[in-house]
């Protein structure tokens, strides 16, 4: 499945009843249902962690994580990697940079992309980059990041991406890795948020109306 678009979730996919799971009851009612269960995400990220030590296993890589929405995908395919890495005979050794955008306000994505404390990626040169970010909705996000970490001439740059959502494209910034395709709806949990809640909700989950007006800002 390697060049594949990932775990397919339909648009009339209804998702799980939130009854069917546990979930911090600070956000009962602010949900309407889970789309991907915490279980499916850590199966598939296992998997895409193969995929990735297939390809990459003889480099050593740098894992350039994208904050904040990538901290807990990043964390847990880098676990997967290590586990794979003990469990077979090859090793990647890895280094783990992090990188913070910022392009949303409320579920809207914002023109102006901004990359905080940017700073000198000079030590990528001739490296194998790694790229780690949770989701990927219009690839704008991508494409910018991607011309900035190309200036510092890496050997090769990688992107692994949980999410990618079913809108049109750019098709040269979709990632390599993808866990899952999904819907072209705001989704939060799994260190996604919406104005800085729900990174402490561990299932991927559609927010509900009135969930988007308690937060709004
Ligand atoms: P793009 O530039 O691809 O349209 O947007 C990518 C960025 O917007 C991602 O890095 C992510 O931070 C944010 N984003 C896009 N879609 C969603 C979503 O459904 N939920 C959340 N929480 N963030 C999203």
């Amino acid at each position: 499945d390697r060049r594949s678009g990932g775990i397919m979730i339909n648009d009339d996919w209804p998702g799980y009843s939130l009854d069917l799971f546990s979930y911090p009851a600070h956000y009962s009612g602010d949900l309407d249902s889970v789309i991907i269960p915490h279980g499916v995400i850590m199966d598939r990220t296992e998997r895409l962690a193969r995929n990735i030590m297939d390809d990459l296993g003889d480099h050593d890589i740098v894992v350039l994580c994208v904050l904040k929405g990538g901290y807990q995908f990043c964390a847990d395919l880098v676990d997967k990697i290590k586990a794979l890495s003990c469990s077979c005979d090859h090793t990647i050794p890895m280094r783990v940079h992090f990188i913070r955008l910022r392009s949303y306000l409320n579920d809207q994505s914002t023109e102006d992309l901004h990359i905080l404390g940017a700073e000198d990626l000079s030590f990528l040169a001739e490296k194998n980059v790694l790229i780690v970010e949770a989701i990927v909705g219009t690839g704008k996000t991508m494409e910018t990041l991607l011309k900035h970490v190309e200036t510092f001439r890496p050997k090769m740059i990688k992107v692994a991406g949980l999410l990618v959502k079913r809108v049109s494209h750019n098709s040269a910034c979709l990632p390599d890795y993808v866990g899952f395709e999904i819907p072209n709806y705001f989704v939060v949990g799994y260190a996604l948020d919406y104005n800085e809640y729900f990174r402490d909700l561990n299932h991927i989950c559609v927010i509900s109306e009135s969930g988007k007006l308690k937060y709004k800002i």
